[in-house]
């Protein structure tokens, strides 16, 4: 049985004390009554809601799964009541325009709550998860008519959206994709094809679930230039708002997976499936992007969500378990042995994962903040500031969130021995359950090839020369600190590598067609961990500036960064000799020898 607090002290900690929020945020057109207090009681009902609702239907939800009985997809036991607590309270709209009856609140607000859930139930989260974004790319692209149909329920949650990309030969490229829509010369389209492994594709816990569809239409041309967006809805909506007929929409058959068992993955069949045109013909993809760049942050999310849940449970079991003697002389003399977490190992594995967690939940705030900044801030050059950070951030998110969750998670998974393997504990499920974050919404290797092959060029190289920029701020304000020098030092050093890195990848790029392929994971590394030391810097400042007002987080917090720098940080040094190796060592096999 595993147990969850959510951790509002860090989450409070770099809202309030490291990014300032409230003045940040009350500055922004919209969001002038996000207090302090405001954001603070949202995370605290979050949290019980969290831990008392969604956190025991975990392990029951994994061992129970999905099942599909006559064309009907059901949820694990328990996830319907849950889901009607979760949106009666309003947590569906969280972020969503009041005029659809969203409460209009912060992005920065939905990462915690994205994490929060996460942690608490990774497979329910998926269900609303899928429809923020679905919400957001109806809101940015629709028509009139199509938003005051479905927006107030998607905001609601009695309907739920889902992400329509995945073909059974088109996954990370979709200009293959297949998948058609024939207009029928009344502004309506018939869809018909299949698209597989869709989250939240049908369920019992909605009564309607609205289908974005990524299709052709006849004239389109080859490849993603051709890729036109339809909503597709499961029922038909009445002129009363009331449902209808059924639209010709079907599941198949759903996943047998390795993880997230409480979250449907399924085939879905458009048989002709009537469905409206979103944003404009053979745009499709870029408005589909407004949903994916929102779920890329949210499996980012999951993935910290993870690492978080791990942590938590590794610390409490290194605490009981007795085995073997402290090399430094008997902690517990009149006990048989001493508790593990007196093992200099165990204590490496369990400030690993803390010192990234704390890191990437501080880098993944910001770069929401960002998101909140590039959407409402009054100045036009501020807002495209952010918005180029938010652009930078959002593969670092996504692939750091959850690359560094599998191994964190699979870490605390070792500190339980044997009785992480087995079933009991519910580690097995955690590294069972994270993994598909490295693989969904664009795997780890095209979110690399993103920031890589697209970021980094945008602009003339716009986006890195900002983070550069703002990055070089924060070590001149703080290099003449003799009491931070052990943490800007390495962060500096660091960002040095990754700046001389990134302007040896673009000339060699020019002359090795493969470097790219061969460095992109490791760049993408290279980049998160340069951003974690950097969050780091700015932690333990806060810190610091707290550190003799007797309240022992701040002093953990500084234990906590040191670690980041000595022992996580100097990975950047083997990741630059391997980028620099190039592309000649993965390259020089011929094929038939493999
Ligand atoms: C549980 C689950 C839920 C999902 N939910 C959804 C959903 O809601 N909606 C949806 O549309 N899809 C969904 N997916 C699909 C998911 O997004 C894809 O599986 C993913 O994008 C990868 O596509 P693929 O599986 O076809 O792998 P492929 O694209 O075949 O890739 C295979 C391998 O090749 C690598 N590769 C591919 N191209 C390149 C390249 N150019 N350079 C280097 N390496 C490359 C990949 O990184 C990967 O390691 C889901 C999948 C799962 C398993």
């Amino acid at each position: 049985m595993t147990t969850y607090t959510a951790p509002l002290r860090d989450m409070r900690f770099v809202l309030h004390e490291v990014f300032a929020a409230e003045k940040t945020l009350t500055a922004l057109p919209g969001f002038e009554d996000v207090t302090a207090d405001v954001m603070d009681a949202v995370l605290e009902e979050c949290a019980k809601l969290c831990q008392n609702v969604l956190h025991p239907l975990n392990q029951s939800g994994d061992q129970e799964g999905c099942t599909f009985k006559d064309g009907q997809v059901t949820a694990p036991k328990g996830f319907k009541d849950a889901y009607k607590q979760y949106s009666e309270g309003g947590w569906c709209g969280l972020t969503a325009n009041p005029d659809f009856g969203g409460q209009g609140l912060p992005e920065a607000l939905d990462y915690f709550v994205a994490e929060m859930v996460g942690s608490a139930n990774l497979s329910f989260g998926l269900y609303p998860g899928l429809s923020q974004g679905t919400m957001l790319a109806i809101a940015a692209h629709a028509t009139d008519d199509l938003k005051k149909v479905y927006m107030p329920k998607l905001v609601s949650g009695e309907w739920q959206g889902a992400m329509n990309l995945t073909e059974p030969h088109c996954g990370s490229d979709l200009g293959l994709l297949r998948t058609k829509a024939a207009p029928n010369g009344d502004g309506t389209y018939n869809v018909s094809g299949t698209k597989i492994f869709i989250s939240a594709g049908d369920s019992d816990l909605v009564d309607n679930v609205v289908h974005l569809v990524l299709a052709r239409l006849p004239d389109a041309p080859e490849g993603s230039r051709g890729i036109s967006l339809f909503l597709v809805p499961k029922m038909f909506v009445n002129a009363d708002g009331s449902l209808g007929a059924r639209n010709a929409v079907s599941v198949g058959s759903i996943e047998h997976k390795m993880g997230i068992k409480g979250s449907a993955t399924c085939v879905m069949n458009f048989d002709g499936a009537k469905g409206w045109l979103v944003g404009q013909p053979h745009k499709g993809l870029a408005c589909m992007f407004t949903m994916m760049n929102k779920e890329r942050m949210f499996v980012g999310a999951q993935g910290i969500s993870q690492s978080e849940l791990a942590y938590q449970n590794a610390v409490t079991y290194a605490k009981d378990r007795m085995q073997g003697r402290a090399a430094d002389g008997a902690k517990y003399p009149n006990k048989s042995a001493d508790p593990i977490i007196v093992h200099a190992d165990i204590r490496n594995k369990l400030l690993y994962a803390r010192s990234v967690v704390e890191a990437q939940r501080a880098l993944t705030l910001y770069a929401h903040m960002q998101v909140d900044i590039s959407h409402r801030h009054p100045d036009a050059a501020t807002r495209e500031r952010a918005d180029d950070m938010a652009g930078l951030l959002t593969p670092i998110a996504k692939a750091g969130g959850s690359g560094f969750g599998s191994e964190i998670t699979n870490l605390c998974l070792q500190v339980f021995g044997g009785h992480g393997y087995v079933r009991e504990w519910g580690m097995e499920q955690m590294v069972r359950d994270v993994r598909i974050t490295e693989i969904y919404e664009g795997t780890n290797t095209i979110q690399s090839l993103d920031l890589i092959g697209r970021k980094l060029g945008l602009g003339g190289g716009r986006l890195v020369k900002g983070f550069m920029a703002e990055t070089d701020a924060v070590v001149s304000r703080l290099q003449g600190r003799n009491d931070l020098a052990e943490f800007v030092g390495p962060f500096k050093d660091a960002r040095a590598k990754l700046a001389a890195c990134t302007q040896w990848i673009v000339e060699q790029s020019q002359k090795d067609p493969n470097l790219r392929s061969a460095v992109s994971n490791d760049y993408l590394r290279m980049f998160a961990l340069t951003c974690m030391a950097w969050m780091w810097v700015l932690m333990v400042e806060s810190a610091t500036a707290k550190k003799d007002s007797g309240d022992s987080f701040y002093d953990a917090k500084l234990h906590v960064g040191r670690f980041f720098m000595t022992k996580v940080l100097p990975q950047i040094a083997s990741l630059d000799g391997m980028i620099r190796a190039g592309s000649a060592p993965a390259m020089n096999l011929p094929e038939a020898l493999f």
